[in-house]
């Protein structure tokens, strides 16, 4: 998908386009316990365009001093972003601040559409023209606090939308990625995994935007390692920034069908982990977890069991995802690797026959009575898949409104427990049908 990034100097209204851009789409998204929600990146849409938005105004640099973390910003902006929007205030007129931003603008390649926010009215459209003098063409009105104006700033900036942006790797080769905070070990595990001391800095010319794509065979399986890691070590001041190592994890995720979830065994789990856990599940992945640095934990019988509980609690909505236990370093097991992403992707694409589907959930309900709402029963009239990767089922129902969430989880469980989707997600959709 293109991407568009917002940038600007502080306060002219970023978060708030941002948030009318994607808004309707994260708030139907139910929230799901234990996934802390980033809102610096985000899907959007507009007409018949799917694309994603970064604020990068909510890429924090730490205490850095006001014009570097612009600076900075931009250039995040910059090295992502097939379409970049720069926000301006009406209000305020051009300022010094955002001349800056513009001087860094100017020397990027990345076309540039501006606007001039917090223009609520008409008659205060006569504002924006001072604003042709930061030299980006034509600024666009908009307010994002009445939602004007953002209809003809998408539709220019879907204007330049490069024509391709897909990869053209076959359905048949497994793309996996490794996510995970920095020093977790996924340089030494790609490595391990190609079995060779390489380290895989060496970017192919041009595609500053792409994590480095490694390409691997293994027992007449194809693979591509998407990796981030190696995208980490160009070495600008902002990578060491925890939201932009984040927004490098979610590129990857994307281009994925199997994310490992890297956890560090010697340093335990921490927020960040979940984060980043999070995102792999919201993206529908396949999902593996990689407990890395096995060899360093002192362990005993229990010390694997414990971790487990661990991660089970942390990330209980990966409650799917198997859990390898491994060491970069010495290699152990290193091997169950493959064979765990080559059984994630398959219950990935798995597609189950919809009489058998009608059996387990006739069989469910009889189980377990549907819920009622103001003495209103659920009905379930037939299930059916309509999707894979990852596998998505539509129930149809007398009322959708009826269908509780842990009834719905209860369905899910019964569709588990009767198919092996391990390492999958799956979805169910309750429509109402009369
Ligand atoms: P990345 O930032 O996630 O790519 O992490 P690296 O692969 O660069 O590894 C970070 C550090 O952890 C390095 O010093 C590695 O040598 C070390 N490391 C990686 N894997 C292991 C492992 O399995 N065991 C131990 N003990 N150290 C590891």
């Amino acid at each position: 998908k293109p991407v568009i990034a917002i940038v600007g100097r502080p306060n002219v209204g970023k978060s708030t386009i941002f948030n009318r851009i994607v808004g309707e789409r994260v708030s139907i998204v139910e929230d799901i316990p234990g996934i802390t929600r980033d809102r610096i990146y985000s899907a959007g849409e507009w007409l018949n365009h799917e694309f994603n938005i970064i604020d990068t105004g909510g890429i924090e640099i730490g205490d850095a001093p006001f014009l570097i973390e612009i600076r900075q910003q931009a250039e995040v902006a910059i090295d992502e972003a097939d379409v970049i929007i720069f926000m301006t205030n009406g209000r305020e007129g051009v300022t010094s601040a955002d001349e800056e931003v513009a001087k860094i603008l100017y020397k990027s390649k990345k076309p540039v559409v501006l606007a001039v926010n917090k223009i609520d009215n008409p008659e205060m459209r006569e504002q924006i023209w001072d604003f042709y003098a930061l030299g980006f063409g034509e600024p666009f009105p908009i307010s994002g606090s009445h939602g004007l104006g953002l209809g003809d700033l998408l539709d220019e900036a879907s204007k330049h939308f490069p024509k391709d942006a897909g990869d053209n790797y076959g359905d048949e080769v497994i793309k996996f990625s490794l996510i995970g905070r920095p020093n977790v070990g996924k340089s030494s595990l790609v490595n391990a995994l190609l079995g060779q001391e390489r380290v895989i800095v060496s970017n192919v010319a041009g595609t500053t935007r792409d994590a480095v794509d490694t390409p691997y065979s293994k027992d007449g399986q194809d693979y591509v390692i998407i990796d981030t890691a190696g995208m980490r070590k160009r070495g600008k001041v902002y990578e060491s920034t925890e939201k932009y190592s984040v927004l490098r994890a979610l590129r990857a995720i994307e281009r994925s069908d199997v994310v490992l979830v890297v956890l560090d065994g010697e340093e335990g789990i921490i927020e960040q982990d979940k984060k980043i856990a999070g995102y792999a599940h919201e993206a529908g992945r396949a999902v593996v977890i990689v407990v890395n640095k096995w060899d360093a934990v002192k362990k005993d019988e229990k010390t694997m069991k414990e971790f487990e509980e661990k991660i089970r609690a942390h990330f209980q909505f990966l409650d799917y995802a198997p859990i390898v236990f491994l060491s970069a370093k010495t290699r152990k097991r290193t091997q169950t690797l493959l064979p765990m992403i080559n059984k994630a992707c398959e219950s990935h694409n798995l597609r189950v026959p919809t009489n058998v589907l009608n059996e387990v959930i006739m069989d469910a309900i009889a189980m377990n009575p549907t819920p009622t709402h103001n003495g209103q029963r659920l009905r379930v009239y037939y299930a059916t898949q309509v999707a894979v990767k990852p596998p998505t089922f539509v129930v149809f129902v007398n009322d959708a409104e009826l269908m509780h969430f842990s009834y719905e989880r209860f369905l899910e469980n019964r569709i588990r427990e009767a198919f092996d989707f391990t390492g999958s997600p799956i979805k169910i959709i309750s429509r109402t049908r009369n």
